[in-house]
Order: structure tokens, then sequence, then C-alpha cells
């Protein structure tokens, strides 16, 4: 098969659509525009970071089905890229099974990844991948039942909500209300709306959620609860799907601050065991996603048991230290896969590592000492360009190579702190 790409902003373009336009689709979108390819970026905000490297930016709500319909048939982009999970993945599925509309990597993943139900129940009931032990629900008796059959401790979350929000560990009984509380106001508020959506002849619910006290039977936003898994280190099996087969990279270890990201590092060291486990069950659940595209498999592993977390179809904030680690970064290798481009061998460029910087308070933020934190050799910025900060929110990240883990894993640290962010 022979690819071809046009000239972009002229009849030939080849045009890919970005639906999410932060960190991670700003790095996609320059990965797209390198190889000439027309980027259309949307997000719910104007002036996301992927707008300002886009062809055309668009702001829309995307749980909006009729608003994503409406863009998608003006724009008629050739590839259609979910850079988020809060997207009306039913509209997509319709265009995708209309005809025409390619979803990377189908929109069936792109649906099972929505939230953590559809993913988990795959994994686990499906295909008979370790998880921890897990219950869903959505009222508070139901969800007081399910922390007392998993048994303490156990991990609360939103079914709609990522990088942590939401999310607590329940130690003792004192911790069984507040957790749901801080479960029903961390989800994305979307949840029971996205799932009525996915009913035929069901409307929206936008708003519900926030009425279910920590007092009974009333249903509130949906939570997962999980066994705490006392793992010995996590890792993100990046794994691409492409046109000439699947690519696996090196695990990489990450760090996680109250669910959110704060250092990876590549290679993550593992005992051959553990390693030959963690690619099997990287490759059995994309497998079951299908489609061309990066994937980020999360795992937990102790000592050589490897348990399945969650999976993103789309590159993982973790990866971000691929940027220093590989010749073609988790970004550069969505690019290519999603094109149906060739992923020869990936070189690592050594060990690696990156660290987050999140910027606390409200402002906009402004970057000084950016001299300092590039001082290092090897050390990689990337300054995202967001034109807000309400709450905790991560606006850059260092990445580094040097001659060990540690090492690479301290210059990237140096830099990330010798930023100084100001919100003005
Ligand atoms: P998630 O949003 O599900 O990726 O969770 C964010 C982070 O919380 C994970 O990367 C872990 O560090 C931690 N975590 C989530 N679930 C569990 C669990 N069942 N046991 C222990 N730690 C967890």
């Amino acid at each position: 098969m022979s690819v071809t790409i046009g000239a972009p902003l002229t009849a030939t373009a080849t045009r890919v659509m970005l639906l999410g336009s932060g960190e991670l689709g700003k790095e996609v979108a320059i990965e797209l525009q390198r190889l000439g390819v027309e980027v259309v970026a949307v997000d719910r905000y104007a002036g996301a970071p992927a707008h300002q490297v886009a062809h055309r930016a668009h702001v829309i709500d995307m749980l909006d089905g009729s608003a994503l319909r409406a863009l998608i048939a003006s724009e008629r982009p050739d590839v259609v890229v979910p850079e988020i999970e809060a997207i009306s993945t039913p509209t997509l599925q319709e265009l995708e099974a209309e005809g025409g509309l390619r979803v990377v990597p189908t929109a069936l993943a792109a649906r099972l990844t929505m939230d953590r139900e559809g993913i988990r129940r795959l994994a686990a009931e499906e295909l008979g991948l370790p998880t921890s032990p897990y219950r869903f629900e959505d009222t508070f008796a139901g969800f007081s039942r399910a922390v007392r059959a998993i048994g303490l401790p156990c991990v609360v979350k939103p079914v709609m909500s990522s990088s942590g929000k939401g999310q607590s560990v329940v130690r003792s009984a004192d911790d069984v209300a507040p957790a749901w509380e801080h479960a029903q106001t961390g989800g994305r508020g979307s949840g029971r709306a996205a799932r009525a959506e996915t009913r035929p002849g069901a409307g929206g619910d936008a708003g519900a959620g926030g009425d279910a006290g920590a007092g009974g039977d009333a249903p509130g936003e949906r939570v997962i609860v999980e066994g705490f898994v006392d793992f010995d280190y996590e890792i993100t099996m990046l794994t691409v799907r492409h046109v000439g087969g699947v690519t696996i990279c090196e695990p990489v270890g990450h760090v996680q601050v109250d669910g959110d990201y704060r250092e990876s590092w590549q290679p993550q060291p593992m005992a051959p065991a553990a390693l030959a486990r963690a690619r099997a069950m990287a490759a059995d659940i994309t497998a079951a996603l299908g489609g061309w595209g990066i994937f980020g498999v999360e795992l937990f592993v102790k000592g050589e048991e490897v348990i399945f977390s969650e999976v993103s179809p789309r590159p993982h904030d973790t990866g971000l230290v691929t940027l220093a680690s590989q010749d073609l970064s988790e970004f550069a290798l969505h690019a290519r896969a999603l094109l149906g481009l060739p992923v020869p061998e990936i070189l690592q460029l050594g060990p690696s590592a990156s660290c987050a910087v999140v910027a606390s308070g409200q402002g906009v933020p402004v970057f000084e000492d950016v001299d300092r934190a590039l001082a290092e050799p090897t050390v990689q910025l990337r300054l995202f360009g967001k034109p807000e900060v309400l709450g905790h929110r991560r606006v850059a990240v260092a990445a580094a190579r040097a001659e060990t883990i540690a090492a690479a894993r301290a210059r990237a640290r140096r830099a990330a702190e010798a930023l100084t962010v100001r919100l003005v």
C-alpha cells in the first residue's frame, strides 16, 4: 500500500482532526505538521496548546454529539484522533459505521476507554487479565456495601475521571463518606450524561450527579471501588499498533502524586518474567481494542506478578519521557501509525527521565529562569502554552538523559525545579 500525503490547505490535503488539544495533542500536531498534514485542533476552550500549532482551531463541547457531528461534516477530516476521553464516542461510532470516517485507533476503542468500566470489564471479564478486585456503584448505599466487600484499604475513583481527580484511598470506616463525596465532586460531572447518551433515544442529563449526598440511594456519579494494590512499582507499556504489526517500547516507570503523574523514566528495570508478562498483557489488551496508533497500557508490578490497571488508546503523559529517550517519541510513533506509515525499530538513546511542572493558584502562567532550566546537556523543555491556571495544572515538562536512570531523574528534576512559574 502506498501512502500519499497532499499539500495542506489545498484540495489535495491529508486532514487530521484532533479531538482534545492539550499538551499531548500539541506534540502530535507538531509531528503531523512535520509530515505535511493539515491539522484541525478542537477543544472546549480557546487557545488550548494544540490550537496554537494547528492550521485551524475550533471550540465546541465534544460531549455534544450534534455539535461534534456538525463540525466533522464541515471539516471533512480523513482521520479523527481523540486526545481525551470526554468525547461523544457514540457519535464517532455512528460516523464510522455510516462509512468513511476513520477514528484512531477505532471508535470502539475510544468508546470502551471513555470510562473506567468499559475497559475494566474488557480486561478482566473478557480477556481474563489479572486486575485488582473491583465493583461499580452509583449510590452511597451500594458504595458502602462495595467497600465492605472489597475490604480496606481500597481505592475509589469516579468512572469518568482522569489524573487522580475525585480519587481517594479508604483506609478506615471514617474515610467512607468523605471518599464518596470527593468522588461526587471530582468526576467530570458527565458520567451519567454520557452514559445516557449511549442509550438510543435517551437525552443527556448534564449537571446530574451533584444531588447525591452521603445518605442514601439517590444515584450519583458512578464510581469504581477497587482493592488497593501494594505494588513494588508501576509502569506504562507504550504499545504501537501499525501497518507492519505491533511494537512495544521499553517499559516506562513512573511516580504519581494524588493520582497525577509527576516523574517518569525509561527503561524501568524489570525481572525477565515480569517483563514478559507485561509485554503479553500489553499485546492482548491492544489487540482487543484494534486499529492503528499508540496505546499507554498501565500496569502494577509486584515481584513477578503483573496487574492490569488501565489503558489509553492515545499518547500517555508518562510517555513524555520518550521526547528524550527514543529517536521516535510516542507522538512521532502515533503520527506515523495513524497515517499508515512504517514503524521500524525504535532506537533507545539511553537512560532518560521526565519531570512535570505543576502550577498551583490562579492566573496566566509565565515562566522565569528558562535559561537556568536549559543549562545542562540533553535537557529538553516543553512549555505547554496553557493560557490559564485555576487550581493545580501541569504547565510544562522537563526531559533529560544521563548515564543512569537515577542521574537522569535528578537532571530532569533539577531542570523542572530551576523553572519558576509565576501566575499573573
Ligand atoms: P488511575 O487514574 O487509575 O491511573 O490512578 C492513578 C494512580 O493512582 C495510579 O497510577 C496509581 O499510582 C494509583 N492507584 C490507582 N489505583 C490503584 C490501586 N488499585 N492500588 C494502588 N494504587 C492505585
